[in-house]
């Protein structure tokens, strides 16, 4: 059955993100079931899936309730759209829970099917915002260096990888990017521990960043910004936690020249940094948070943005139609799985778990691997985690790129049972939220394996 399908799909199957010459090269790993924090492989082999197959599944895998939710719904109303004046009880009743579980001023929400059509939908509400503000010059999206958005040709403009940008191009006009509050990133390790309120440097590097946020409105003429877009913690960049003054400097800098801030919440939304949304760990006060992921807990596709009451309230009694929604704009299945999900989230307190337990325990595990001689750093907040790779600390120089020593240290993990992602030679975590201690234990152990037998091979 594995050469059969490995066949197939080297004759027909475009993977995402993915070289399709190489892997045509090499084959795919063929998963045939999961269950909990685990993944099984077509060879019989289980992982440890420390990525929550892409940052989404917060519940783990085979969750019976999801299951049912899915089944229930598809023999009632297996579609129906939300156009033209209709609607159904699943998207109604999600739409009600998000109010519910978001920030006090977020009560609207606009369904997708995806994250990247969050961030589509985002973008023409905050410029159409704008415009009925009698303000159609304010267009600008400030965006950030690195950051991932989404695959969109909106998705991609509004992500700063130069690769994606290079491809495909041109790009959606009106969009700029800013540095990114990336301290290790900027060859600054073993200046002090990032997380460290009392280091002065960090702390002054993030107000630094915010600075440059500033300087860009300056630029562009504060009558022409709509927004600054960003995640809580950048996931897919790296895992990239801000030191702890970044968030209230950018806030203060978009009070200052009225401009709308847009919270990515698509990989820390539902629990991932021990709250709901990432935007409630730093007390932002976003006019549009894109949601996805973790919503469904990956079950099933859906995502949506969630709208500030200044924002919607002028949408709604000044806009006239929006023109704009896709066909699985709060699907019926999606919309049963996403509500299901966010009630076990709730029920079970899996966000106070990891608020008050998982994510400090994570954090005291992961930090022992600080000591690894090729580990620069390791840092972790809530349920998501990143180690640097350095082939010399005291010097802090970075591994010789030709070397791929994140892919390979990523390889090694899989053939050791642990699914971790790297990002160059950033090695990232981001587990199911219903992890145990235990399983903690073994991923931490797993992880020091790998690292051990990576810097082995690169000796
Ligand atoms: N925004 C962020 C922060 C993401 O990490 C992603 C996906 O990884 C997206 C948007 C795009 O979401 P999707 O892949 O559902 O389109």
């Amino acid at each position: 059955m594995t050469d059969e399908l490995t066949r197939l799909d080297r004759a027909h199957h475009l993977h995402p993100f993915t070289d399709f010459k190489a892997l045509g090269e090499e084959g795919s790993r063929i998963i045939v079931h999961a269950e909990g924090v685990y993944i099984h492989d077509s060879e019989g082999r289980r992982l440890l899936d420390a990525m929550a197959g892409l940052w989404c599944v917060n519940l783990g895998y085979g969750r019976e309730e999801l299951i049912t939710a899915a089944t229930e719904q598809l023999r009632e109303l297996p579609y129906y759209n939300n156009f033209f004046k209709s609607t159904h009880a699943p998207a109604v009743k999600l739409a009600a829970k998000l109010s519910e579980i978001a920030p006090a001023h977020m009560n609207h929400v606009f369904f997708t099917g995806s994250g990247s059509e969050a961030n589509d939908t985002m973008l023409r509400m905050a410029r159409r915002y704008w415009a009925l503000k009698g303000k159609p010059e304010k267009q600008w999206i400030i965006a950030r260096e690195n950051a991932y958005h989404g695959s969109t040709v909106a998705g991609m403009s509004l992500g700063g990888m130069a690769p994606m940008h290079e491809q495909g191009g041109p790009l959606v006009p009106g969009i700029t990017h800013v540095r990114q509050p990336y301290w290790f990133g900027e060859g600054r390790f073993g200046e002090g521990p990032l997380n460290d309120a009392a280091d002065p440097s960090a702390q002054a590097f993030g107000r630094d960043c915010a600075a440059a946020i500033e300087a860009r409105i300056l630029e562009l003429g504060e009558d022409k910004v709509a927004a600054f877009i960003a995640e809580p913690v950048q996931g897919a960049g790296g895992a990239i936690i801000p030191p702890e003054s970044y968030w209230p400097a950018v806030k203060a800098v978009l009070a200052k020249y009225d401009i709308l801030l847009v919270v990515d919440e698509v990989i820390c939304g539902f629990g991932r940094l021990g709250a709901w949304f990432g935007s409630m760990h730093y007390d932002l006060a976003p006019d549009l948070m894109p949601i996805a992921k973790g919503l469904s807990s990956g079950y099933l596709p859906i995502g949506g943005v969630l709208v500030g009451d200044r924002v919607a309230d002028t949408l709604i009694e000044e806009g006239g139609e929006f023109f704009h929604g896709f066909t699985y704009s709060g699907h019926p299945v999606c919309a049963a799985v996403a509500l299901k999900n966010l009630e076990i989230l709730q029920d079970e307190r899996v966000i106070e778990r990891v608020r008050e337990d998982l994510g400090p325990y994570l954090a005291s595990r992961w930090a022992t691997l600080a000591e690894h001689p090729i580990v620069g750093e390791a840092r972790s907040l809530g349920l998501i985690g990143a180690l640097e790779l350095v082939a010399d600390k005291a010097g802090r120089a970075r591994f010789d790129k030709s070397l791929a020593a994140g892919n390979l240290c990523r390889d090694i993990c899989i053939e050791r049972g642990l699914v971790m992602r790297s990002v160059g030679d950033t090695m990232i975590i981001s587990p199911p939220l219903v992890i145990t201690h235990a399983q903690i234990d073994a991923m931490v152990d797993l992880a020091r394996d790998a690292l051990d037998e990576t810097a082995r091979r690169l000796s």
